[in-house]
């Protein structure tokens, strides 16, 4: 397999750092071949703006969904972006690693997303008229791919489960794992989770490791999250909402848009 991990930490002797050195590890013994984007040692950009489209005329209006689009088109995205693109590309798995900050991926990540994810590629992809919405969730231009998060956080397990008070894990990786893996095509693997993150020692690293080994090393072979796709017939075009009684009674929220509502816990 090929596959890319696009980390986000600024210290490399964080536990994040030691988990991707471990995840890289194992990946490599089996014989993958592996690419790391180290978003901080590389001083990426985290800020979309008018630098990323050189050709956009000095008096023209920055639009940036359009400028994207007119850029992408022409391969006059910048060098910086148009080389992750080339990873995406090449690679069969993707895996973002990052801590949970504020509930959600440090800026310099959602950067990456912001500029990487360029119109035509990762949206704005396929047919958009009263019958058929985009290729997206499910399909696109990474359709055919897998994907996962590896996260570490804070907060205890118990205080994100279906009931905590932070929310369900879950819900708040809804909008990564969904909305921007499913979206450009991925099938989304299950996160790999570490909780209670900074009161771990030598011995609990031990055991996070090894169990991120086994995460390693089943990659191609563990069930994705059962996201419904787009466009198999679960939701009405244009409106783009499920059909009414396909999910199981009393679900609501984001479990809606899973074919069961409990995608299980494989840790
Ligand atoms: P580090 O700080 O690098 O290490 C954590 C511990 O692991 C240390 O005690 C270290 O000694 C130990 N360790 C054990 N073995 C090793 C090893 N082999 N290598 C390295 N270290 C090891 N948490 C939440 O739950 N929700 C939030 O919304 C949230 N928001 C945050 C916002 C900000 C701005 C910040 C700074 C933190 C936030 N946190 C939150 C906590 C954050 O998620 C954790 O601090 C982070 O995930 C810990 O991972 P790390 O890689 O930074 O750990």
């Amino acid at each position: 397999m090929k596959i890319l991990i696009v980390f986000a930490h600024p210290e490399p002797r964080s536990l994040s750092a030691s988990l991707r050195d471990v995840a890289i590890h194992d990946l490599e013994a089996q014989g993958h071949e592996v690419q790391l984007s180290n978003l901080y040692d590389k001083g990426w950009k985290s800020e979309i703006d008018r630098d990323d489209f050189p050709t956009l005329p000095a008096g023209d209006r920055l639009k940036v969904p359009g400028s994207s689009r007119g850029a992408f088109d022409a391969a006059a995205l910048t060098a910086d972006v148009g080389a992750e693109i080339g990873k995406l590309r090449w690679a069969d798995t993707l895996i973002l690693q990052f801590p949970l900050w504020w509930f959600s991926m440090p800026a310099i990540l959602k950067g990456w997303v912001d500029r990487v994810y360029a119109n035509g590629f990762a949206y704005g992809v396929g047919e958009h008229s009263d019958r058929r919405w985009g290729d997206r969730y499910g399909e696109g231009a990474l359709a055919g791919k897998r994907a996962m998060l590896i996260v570490t956080a804070g907060g205890w397990e118990e205080h994100y489960a279906p009931r905590g008070i932070n929310g369900p894990m879950d819900d708040l990786l809804f909008p990564i794992n969904h909305g921007i893996l499913h979206y450009p095509g991925y099938e989304v693997l299950p996160p790999f989770v570490v909780y209670r993150a900074d009161r771990l020692d030598e011995a609990g690293f031990e055991l996070v490791a090894e169990r991120l080994r086994g995460r390693m090393r089943t990659l191609a072979t563990t069930p994705p999250l059962p996201f419904r796709r787009q466009n198999g017939g679960d939701y009405l075009i244009p409106a783009m909402q499920l059909r009414p009684g396909l999910e199981a009674p009393g679900t609501a929220g984001f479990a809606l848009h899973l074919t069961h509502g409990d995608p299980g816990k494989i840790d």
